[in-house]
């Protein structure tokens, strides 16, 4: 009795020791535990130096970047994941640089001066055709949102003919409580200047003048001005329509252009409110000469793997991505123009690494393989990641599901953990758990109207099938209350973000870098082990994407 007594006490304890393990093997929770929140500090001040000059995509600095990650890839034991037996894809480019003092942009009223536009002070455009030099001479269309949604019988252009005209339109998407409307408060994809660009292309604008409002795009002119001042980037193998102007106002030069034309700019804003709004084509004609640089160019993302245990579900793969390029240099700016990049996104840089160096250090591999990929042009509109989503390692039917790391601030230990997304995905109740093992919370959206799942790299792999979702902090630390964090939040946004002032700083503290580096090994971990591939919620905007990729044999 009292033998069996022990014996029971004994499996007892095993299995007590077990769940405190996070359901890992010792193996695992011992690779987990090495990740150190020291190395991502040394990664993101090295990333972030002034020698890598910002790391813009196609600049020196960008390719010293990849050169390194692929260094440290290699000396970790990873295995390269990508062309021809090496650590790097190659993705080629246009690089386009609107020039500033070349370009003109005129609004022409029937009555009235003509509104001459300042570049960078009162508009941005980039030429997508990637012809050096682009003449526009179109009437100017206001299409509201310019949106056309039949799922939510919504359509911005009822059928206006837009061929070779500018259109002008909002950012955002109409305003919504309603959870079945544009997902209520929720940006969905429609409202993103991607989609707007994308969807006036097909039909066959000339351009498209974005109304700028800090409240309705959720970040400052600032951001649009620093984002479009430099180079833009597309894909050399797109063959989607382009835009021979794709831009933006800020909103006073709208509210003056609206003026010329005898309108109100609030009024149209209301109107574009409706479901009954047409297309008005306003009594002003848009001259421009659009100067641009074009240089072709190859940036790299940098893959490499770690082969799963199981013989069979080796050849499916769980993928974690980070983007480390950022904005460069911008050498027409005065001052400090070296966009470092710090908190965006050399932290997720130092996360990656670190996962990677945890599962090649692991004893034991999980059953699946586990990819890791740096990717490229994030800031030139998720690019990098658009390309190996097309062009995976492993075929996008057989990835269970990505993990991104974007932006992970150095506050502190987090009590809170983001994963905005996950809810979509049948790999949910396995992130409730992990995040029950690590004591963190999940915190809600609490932006969701800022789009943000649209607005990083696991978007481009959502876009073919797999699963995926960033990993994040929420805004409560220990040892403050939630103001703090939300503060802090704030004051990044305001001073840093997408700005030359986004520098390493001795103290920064990478402890919740490293925690959620540890709830993405463990989350990753076990998701590489269960027996299904994940996937997502019935009637998913990605479900179709999944099922088209598991329909074919190809990707
Ligand atoms: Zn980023």
């Amino acid at each position: 009795m009292k033998k069996l007594t022990a014996i029971l006490f004994l499996t007892v304890v095993g299995l007590v020791v077990a769940q405190n393990n996070n359901g890992l093997p010792a193996s695992a929770q011992q690779a987990m535990n090495s990740i150190d929140p020291e190395k991502i500090r040394a990664t993101v001040k090295y990333l972030s130096d002034d020698s890598l000059q910002g790391r813009g995509t196609g600049q020196k600095g960008g390719d010293m970047a990849a050169d390194w990650i692929a260094q440290q890839f290699k000396s970790y034991g990873l295995q390269p994941a990508g062309d021809n037996n090496s650590f790097f894809q190659n993705v080629k480019f246009y690089g386009i640089r609107t020039d500033q003092q070349k370009t003109q942009f005129v609004f022409v009223p029937k009555s009235g001066a003509p509104i001459n536009l300042k570049f960078a002070q009162d508009y941005v455009a980039t030429d997508e055709t990637h012809s050096p030099q682009s003449q526009i001479d179109a009437p100017l269309v206001y299409v509201g949102y310019g949106i056309n949604a039949p799922e939510y019988k919504w359509d911005d252009y009822k059928g206006a003919d837009l061929k070779g005209k500018v259109l002008l339109m909002l950012v955002n998407e109409p305003p919504s409580d309603d959870p079945n409307f544009f997902k209520g408060k929720a940006l969905t994809y429609y409202g993103r200047w991607t989609y707007k660009y994308e969807e006036a292309a097909r039909r066959g604008a000339a351009g498209v003048i974005l109304i700028h409002k800090t409240e309705m795009a959720s970040y400052g002119w600032e951001v649009v001005r620093n984002s479009w001042g430099g180079e833009s980037s597309f894909l050399q193998e797109e063959k989607e329509p382009k835009l021979k102007s794709a831009g933006w106002i800020q909103l006073e030069v709208a509210r003056k252009l609206a003026q010329a034309a005898g309108m109100d700019l609030d009024t149209m804003m209301k109107d574009a409110t409706s479901r009954n709004f047409k297309p008005v084509e306003l009594p002003v004609r848009v001259k421009a000469t659009i100067v641009s640089n074009v240089r072709t160019f190859s940036s790299r993302n940098v893959i490499g793997k770690v082969v799963g245990s199981d013989p069979k579900l080796r050849d499916q793969a769980v993928l974690y991505t980070a983007h480390y390029d950022h904005l460069g240099i911008h050498p027409d700016e005065p001052g400090d123009n070296i966009y470092n990049g710090a908190a965006d996104n050399a932290t997720g840089c130092g996360i990656v690494l670190e996962l990677a160096r945890a599962f090649a250090g692991a004893a034991q591999k999980p059953k699946r393989t586990v990819l890791l990929a740096a990717v490229t042009a994030e800031e030139q509109g998720l690019l990098g990641s658009k390309y190996l989503g097309q062009h995976p390692p492993i075929p996008a039917r057989n990835i269970s599901l990505d993990l991104n790391y974007d932006d992970v601030q150095p506050l502190g230990e987090p009590q809170q953990v983001v994963v905005s997304g996950a809810e979509r995905t049948t790999t949910y109740p396995l992130v409730r758990k992990v995040a029950k093992d690590f004591e963190l919370s999940i915190q809600p959206d609490d932006r969701p109207e800022a789009g943000h799942y649209y607005r990083s790299d696991h978007f481009s792999l959502a876009r073919v099938g797999i699963p995926s979702f960033s990993v994040n902090e929420g805004a409560l630390f220990k040892g403050h209350d939630l103001a703090w964090g939300e503060n802090k939040e704030k004051d990044y946004v305001a001073n840093r973000y997408h700005q030359p002032s986004d520098e390493y700083r001795p103290e920064m503290d990478f402890t919740g870098d490293a925690t959620v580096a540890r709830f993405g090994f463990a989350l990753g971990w076990q998701a590489a082990e269960q027996p299904q591939l994940a996937g997502w919620q019935p009637g998913d905007e990605f479900e179709k994407a999944r099922k088209n990729s598991q329909a074919k044999s190809g990707f």
